[in-house]
């Protein structure tokens, strides 16, 4: 099998301007340096708490439902892998869509299961073939917003999916928080939806590595025999509990990130890129005479880093993280020299 290769991270030092891997270009909240330094004091001695409690307790509250609908994770990786080894053996059958998140199919090499790729339409819709019943079928997951895309399908689309397949239905709300809508409140009156969330992107907390998944409660309780018995260390349950609390933070975060969003779109646009309709932190723009990948080559030579992708009977394109606005700026000088 061929691993999983994560986006380009130059050394940190480095003068390189990153907008390729879909990090936040602002801090976290300064309450998460604050609560790790607090989890510190207090010693590493002593294992963490295998489930989180504190972190579960805030994110329950958050969300509308008890702590037990909650398990946490290493990053959302962990939770994907997670689910992924619950609910599929050797030979079965998870369903994805494509061009999305290239981990998926990683996943599926690694337990020895086979993946049935559905292709997005050239809108970002998902045709009936997604919802469709084949023998083995055991899991299927959504990233809702999509990536590379950034586009969503609306919760009533995503509940219809899940109503129509015969297994449980992963949805990756990794981009949830920038977008207008979430599948969360689905989870409440269908034990096949799960939600998956990740603190790496709209709390910035890649380095942190903490994520969760919102299950039914005898959902979790089988999720929860699957993971390692000490999946999130001391320091970053302590982070995320602080960074969940601060919801203020994450209001004042996500609309500078929006605001920024909209600007980026419109000046790509006026350049003659083809832009989805984003409603992650991200864009996906492809143009009609360019060279995609010589873009990205001339810009990384010149210190900006942005995310070629190519994905097989699809094309290509570039998908530019919303950087701070001084970044956007240094982007778009580069571009309105080369296209
Ligand atoms: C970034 C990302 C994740 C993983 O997030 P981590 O919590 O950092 O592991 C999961 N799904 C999608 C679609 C992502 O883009």
């Amino acid at each position: 099998m061929s691993g999983y290769t994560p986006g380009e991270q130059p050394p940190r030092a480095s003068k390189v301007i990153k907008l390729n891997t879909n990090e936040n270009p602002y801090p976290p909240s300064p309450k998460v340096a604050e609560a790790i330094r607090g989890a510190l004091e207090s010693g590493l001695q002593r294992y963490p708490d295998p489930h989180a409690t504190a972190f579960r307790m805030q994110a329950a509250e958050l969300l509308g439902v008890e702590p037990d609908w909650i398990l946490c994770g290493n990053g959302s990786d962990d939770i994907l892998t997670i689910v992924v080894r619950t609910f599929v053996d050797a030979g079965q059958v998870i369903r994805f869509a494509a061009p999305s998140y290239v981990l998926y199919d990683t996943l599926a090499s690694l337990q020895g299961a086979m993946a049935d790729v559905v292709r997005y339409e050239p809108d970002w819709t998902l045709g009936y073939r997604f919802a469709q019943t084949v023998d083995g079928l055991r899991l299927a997951i959504l990233a809702n917003p999509n990536s590379p895309s950034g586009t969503m399908l609306p919760p009533g689309e995503v509940a219809a999916i899940a109503d129509a397949l015969p297994c449980p239905l992963l949805v990756d709300e990794a981009y949830v928080d920038f977008a207008q809508t979430s599948c969360v409140d689905l989870v409440r009156t269908n034990e096949r939806i799960m939600v998956s969330r990740t603190l790496s992107k709209s709390y910035a907390l890649a380095g942190l590595r903490f994520g969760f998944i919102v299950a039914q409660p005898q959902v979790v309780e089988q999720l929860q025999k699957v993971k390692d018995s000490y999946n999130c260390d001391a320091l970053s349950i302590a982070g995320a509990t602080a960074a969940i609390s601060d919801q203020d933070w994450l209001r004042a975060n996500v609309a500078r990130v929006r605001a920024s969003r909209s600007r980026l779109s419109d000046e790509l646009q006026q350049m003659g890129f083809g832009l989805s309709e984003s409603e992650a932190n991200f864009v996906w723009a492809t143009h009609p005479t360019a060279s995609h990948e010589e873009l990205y080559l001339t810009l990384k030579a010149q210190g900006l880093l942005v995310r070629y992708m190519r994905f097989p009977h699809w094309g290509d394109g570039l998908r530019v993280s919303v950087g701070t606005d001084d970044q956007i700026d240094a982007l778009l000088g580069l571009l309105r020299e080369l296209v």
